[in-house]
Order: C-alpha cells, then structure tokens, then sequence
C-alpha cells in the first residue's frame, strides 16, 4: 500500500475479511485516509508498467485511474490492459478508473525520404498531394486535404513545436513552406496547424472502433482529443450511450476553437483534460499557464472533473529524482483546483514509472496538508451542469456542518455519483468517502477531487451503513466512540427524498 506516516500503528485485523477489502496483508491502517491524496493520479499504461505486478505496484503507489492510450498500441494489448487493471483492483480492494483515451484527428507526418530529415533554417519545404515522394525535402500526411486547405502566411508545427514552418505559396498539388524553426523530423511525428480551421472529422474510423470497444468493456472513462466544438463532445456520448456504456466523456482541451468555446464544451463533457502537449503547440506556448487557469476555474464553476496533464514529471523519464519546477507544477495545478494530475510517458515509457507516482503522490499529500477551505462564494453552478440545485445546496451545507460539528469523516452516498463530484468541488479539511451499491459508480469517483470511494457499503439502509461506517473507520484508526460523522444521502439513494443531511456520532 501507500507509504504510512511514521508511528502509523500496523494492525492486523479479522474484520477485513468481513469488510471484503481484498488484499491478505494489508492492514487496516493503510485504508485510514490520510494514506490517500485527495487529489487522484491517472497513469498512462504502456511497455514501462503494464505487467500485472506493475499495475498493482502503481496501484499501491497511488494511482486512481489507468489511462489506455489508443494512439499506441494493439487492441490485443488494450483488452490485456482492461483486464490486468481490473484484477489488480479488486485484488487490492480498491475501486480503480479506467480512461479510454481516443487519439481524434491528430495530424501525423507520413515516411520521410530521409529519415531523420533535418530541417534548416530559411530552406524550403513542400507538402504534396498523394504519396508519390521525389525528394527529401517533400513531406506527405495522414490528412490527405492538407494541401488544399493550407494558405500563405498559415503556421505548420512539426513534432510538438520542434520545427516551425511557414507557408510561403500553395499550388494545385503542394504547399510550399519555408523553415522558420530549425530542428530535425522523423517520420509519423506530429503535425499541428495553430489557427487553421480544419475540416477533418471529429473522429476518425479507429476512433469510432475504439469508442464501441471502451463502450462494450465497460471503461469508467473515455476522453477525446482535439475537441473543437461541443457537439462532438455530444457525439460521442451518443455514441457510447447506444452501446449500453455510461462512461463520462472527457473532453481533451487542446486546441484554440475549445478555448473559444469552453463553457459550452464543459457542460457538454462529463470531465475535462487540460492537455498541455497539444495546447502548447496550437496556442502560444506562454499563454498556456493562464489557459490552465481559465479551464481549471470554469471546471469549479460548472462541477465538472478536470485533469491536469503532460509533462507534470517529465524529466523522471530518465531520472530518479524530478524538477523543483516539476514539482512546483503539481502543487500549482492543486492549488488551481484539479481533480487530478495525469502521468504520460512518465508511466507509460519511462524508467522510473514507480518512483514518478511516488514523487507525484508526496507533493500531493504535502500540498493538501495547507488546504483547509478553498472554496466560498465560488461555488458550483449546479443547474447548469445536470446537478440539481438541491443537491448543490446541500452538500455545501453539509461541508459547512462538519467543519461545524469538527466532524472526523463526511460520508457521501450516491447512485450515479454527481452528488461526490460536488462534493469534490466543495474542499474541506474533513476526508470524504463516497459509498454507492454500483461498483461503475465508485469508479466513476476515482477521477472526483477528496472523494475515496469504499465498497461493499450497505447505501439504502441507513442503520446498516451507520453501523458499516462505524467498523470500518475503527478499523482504518479513523473513528472512535462520540466522533461525529456527516452522511449525505444523494437524491437517486432514498426514493423521492431529496438530498438529506444526518449527523451521528459514533456508538
Ligand atoms: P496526448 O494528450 O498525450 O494524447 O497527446 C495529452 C496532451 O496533448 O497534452
Ligand atoms: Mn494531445
């Protein structure tokens, strides 16, 4: 399990067992929530960690959702992926996310004459129609209208901002560009186009294949890239919805057109990326610390998830230790106010995939520790974001009450979840479980800010869930007789009840 605090006492405890929290050695005192960040850590799988004893390492570590990048990678090797996370899961009593990541229409460049091509300073290059390369100096891409829709004067940026081009003139069948941004390419590396609207689809037909699969094999999360408009966003939940799937969509925001239309796009998702790799290449690269801002705040506002990612780490690909500025941005994207920080190829590829969560999780439970009450008067705006304004109201007042009452532990029992993802949105000092009778429920609050979802919870009947709530915090060495626990009891829980507050203190 995660590191315990020192002089955490380790105890073991039969009532595990009865419990149903997996795992032969744990303790219970690794359950105690001061073991668990508030803020979640989605990994990206890949080569570096998708062995079954990794998974569970991370797992450990303090990974809350897994992220299956289909932009790498076989089908064989994503259903081998699905199924890994979700025994190491359940082997480890924990309710662990998985996000279905899908690539959308990222531009690649198609096989270099030379590879690698270095591109000098001033030189000529051309993008051609077809695939019938002369010279090395000509490129060919996936999007086969490139040509057409490129015009004098349009920026190309080649393998994330490496190599800036400009177009100089375009004729029937190429684009020539003069290098304004030297550096060297190889074949299939990105191709971004700040500012050029593009015609190409939303979804690509390997998108829309690997949107039924995560549909079909129940993943908890399925995010789009190069989100423009939010009628994709509704797209694709239609989509997944006709396959029987209730995953949240997370709109990946890397592109200028979402930047224009963010709040509608955040009403539109079930969550939100702020995808730092791409963004930086199609926005100005110093505008991205004040985006990160504006998309984390407008997540707060409508109460939706919001996931902080690319290269919070990056440096730990190749070593053991990260950045003071590395760190500094994980304790900064906290303090903005995100759900969660996001792992790449620090995870996915890198040589140290342990250590980086390990890393991440330390800054994590170093930064929670100063915050005590961040929200107030910047509460959600629940209508707007499918959460009723009862439900708004009362979890704010339940927070409210138990730094009140000096509750030990706020217990949020929710059905389809949107209860805990307010919650999330409403920090306090006090920890929170979230409870429900759906395991896809207690996945779905993996991505929820402060919210650790415990299972096995008896939710419908008050007596028992009290009584279940008392045992387990005693066994976790979070709970004692006269302590005061805040339940919320979400709308869909209790049959036309709206939300209901009750304090109790422990028997
Ligand atoms: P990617 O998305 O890693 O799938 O490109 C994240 C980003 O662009 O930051
Ligand atoms: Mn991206």
């Amino acid at each position: 399990m995660k590191k315990l605090p020192r002089g955490t006492k380790r105890i073991r405890l039969d009532c595990l067992a009865f419990l149903n929290i997996g795992q032969r050695d744990a303790t219970m005192s690794d359950f105690h929530p001061s073991n668990y960040s508030r803020t979640k850590i989605v990994a990206t799988v890949g080569p570096a960690c998708r062995e079954p004893h990794m998974l569970s390492a991370l797992i450990r570590a303090g990974v809350d959702v897994f992220r299956i990048n289909t932009a790498h990678g076989s089908r064989e090797e994503h259903e081998a992926t699905l199924r890994h996370v979700r025994a190491a899961g359940e082997e480890l009593g924990r309710p662990v996310g998985v996000l279905v990541d899908l690539a959308g229409p990222k531009i690649r460049l198609g096989q270099l004459i030379e590879d690698p091509y270095e591109c000098r300073l001033d030189e000529e290059v051309h993008f051609v129609r077809g695939d019938q390369l002369k010279t090395a100096d000509e490129f060919t891409c996936s999007y086969a209208q490139l040509v057409d829709e490129l015009s004098e004067g349009d920026s190309v940026m080649l393998a994330d901002g490496t190599v800036r081009l400009q177009v100089a003139s375009t004729s029937g069948d190429r684009a020539t560009c003069k290098v304004v941004g030297p550096g060297i390419l190889r074949s299939r590396q990105g191709v971004n186009l700040p500012g050029v609207a593009l015609s190409v689809p939303a979804m690509t037909p390997a998108d829309l294949d690997n949107a039924v699969w995560a549909a079909e094999n129940g993943a908890d999360f399925i995010s789009l890239s190069f989100v423009r408009t939010p009628v994709e966003v509704r797209q694709l939940k239609e989509l997944i919805r006709s396959h029987g799937s209730r995953a949240l969509i997370i709109a990946k925001i890397e592109k200028s057109e979402a930047m224009d239309q963010l709040d509608e796009i955040v009403m539109a998702a079930g969550g939100i990326m702020v995808a730092r790799g791409d963004l930086g290449v199609e926005i100005d690269l110093a505008e991205t610390p004040v985006a990160q801002k504006r998309i984390v705040q407008t997540c707060q506002r409508l109460a939706k998830p919001v996931i902080v990612a690319t290269q919070m780490l990056d440096s730990m690909q190749t070593a053991s230790r990260p950045t003071r500025a590395e760190v500094s941005d994980i304790a900064n994207a906290i303090l903005d106010g995100a759900d969660a920080c996001m792992l790449s190829g620090e995870t996915a590829i890198g040589k140290y995939p342990r250590e980086a969560v390990e890393v991440m999780h330390r800054v994590m439970l170093s930064t929670e520790r100063t915050l005590s009450r961040t929200t107030g008067d910047n509460g959600p705006i629940a209508a707007l974001s499918g959460v009723h304004s009862i439900t708004a109201a009362t979890v704010y007042g339940a927070t409210e009450i138990a730094s009140r009452v000096d509750a030990k532990l706020i217990v949020i029992a929710s059905n389809g979840g949107a209860t805990a993802r307010v919650k999330a949105k409403f920090r306090s000092a006090v920890p929170v479980v979230g409870v429900s009778d759906k395991p896809a429920t207690l996945r779905r609050m993996s991505l929820f800010w402060g919210i650790l979802p415990v299972e096995n919870a008896p939710v419908s009947d008050g007596p028992k869930l009290r009584e279940f709530i008392d045992q387990w915090g005693r066994a976790v060495g979070l709970l004692s007789k006269g302590d005061r626990v805040v339940y919320v009891t979400g709308t869909e829980v209790v049959a036309r009840a709206h939300n209901v507050v009750v304090v109790q203190e422990v028997e």
